[in-house]
């Protein structure tokens, strides 16, 4: 008994000690926000899903996928910060999902992207639009620690998307490429994602990995991460979209949603004012709130890059 309280005032003594130091960092009226992660309702089953070819043929998918998570990132001005949403979760913590050269679809370890064009911005050019999401990608491709030989596969000939099709919104149920940035939806979208979604959502990722017959996660390269299948990007139509700098900024986002579709996670710590507005510190790429443009890889984002992909495509 004697001891507990020993030990209880020692820590006691060293929370104390370690608030004091904190709060040396913090700006007055700020709070820490830690990223949440949340548990969907929505019950996505495993399937067999389509992949679309040249030609507009179909062939399904050798295993099975299952969506996993979401991904998203807020505008700014929201009261929260971006989350990870888990689909269908057995109580099992967040999972790292890879991809792995042997499950990929093409059967090359080179990284295929695809770019909608039949759910353009209200407001952008289409071509603007898809010039800032090619840089952004191109920007991840210059990173000097990885290969990743990124490669366009080119138009689908009708829109596609799994999420969009299963929530009800025009689109056909199939995939085409490893990373795949899907248009731009009606706000109405992402409040199945997080209630008033269409006002805070900016951009989400959805990620699926394969599993095997007997529902197990496909580990085609034993890194002991379930193989990712693919991911699906979706843009928030209800936002004014800009590659001017004049609005929300394309290709920042872009940047941010293409690096959750490399694997990557929220990074960063938020600091929240109490009329709302956000820093996050350190300022990276992969935060989870938009701070305004950031076109390039900053330091973590670069490092967190790296660590998945230095040595791809071997373990
Ligand atoms: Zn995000």
């Amino acid at each position: 008994m004697k001891n507990n309280r020993i030990v209880i005032a020692l820590c006691a003594g060293i929370l104390l000690f370690s608030c004091q130091e904190t709060d040396e960092n913090v700006v007055p009226n700020q709070q820490q926000v830690e990223e949440e992660i949340v548990y969907s309702d929505l019950r996505f089953p495993p399937m067999k899903v389509n992949r679309v070819t040249e030609n507009a043929r179909m062939v399904e998918s050798e295993y099975q996928a299952k969506l996993y998570m979401a991904e998203y990132i807020v505008a700014p001005g929201s009261t929260e910060m971006g989350r990870t949403v888990l689909f269908d979760n057995k109580g099992s913590k967040k999972l790292s999902i890879d991809f792995a050269p042997q499950s990929k679809m093409y059967g090359t370890p080179d990284m295929s992207y695809y770019i909608d064009s039949y759910r353009p911005a209200s407001s952008l050019a289409p071509a603007d639009s898809r010039m800032a999401i090619e840089n952004s990608l191109m920007t991840w491709e210059g990173a000097t620690c990885s290969e990743l030989n990124l490669y366009d596969i080119g138009p689908a000939p009708f829109p596609v998307g799994i999420v969009a099709s299963i929530l009800g919104f025009p689109s056909v149920e199939a995939y085409g490429a490893d990373i795949e940035n899907l248009g731009f939806m009606p706000g109405a979208f992402f409040n199945f994602l997080a209630p008033g979604g269409e006002n805070s959502i900016l951009g989400v990722t959805f990620t699926f990995f394969w599993i095997d017959e007997n529902g197990d996660p496909v580990d085609q390269n034993n890194d002991g991460k379930p193989d990712a299948a693919f991911r699906e990007i979706y843009y928030n139509d209800n936002f004014n979209w800009a590659v001017d700098g004049s609005h929300i900024d394309l290709e920042t986002v872009a940047l941010h949603e293409n690096g959750h579709g490399l694997s990557q996670a929220h990074f960063g710590t938020l600091f929240q004012k109490q009329k709302g507005d956000f820093q996050f510190s350190p300022r990276a790429v992969m935060n989870a709130g938009y701070t305004g443009i950031q076109r390039t890889i900053g330091k973590t984002d670069l490092a967190g890059h790296c660590s998945i992909w230095a040595n791809w495509p071997n373990k």
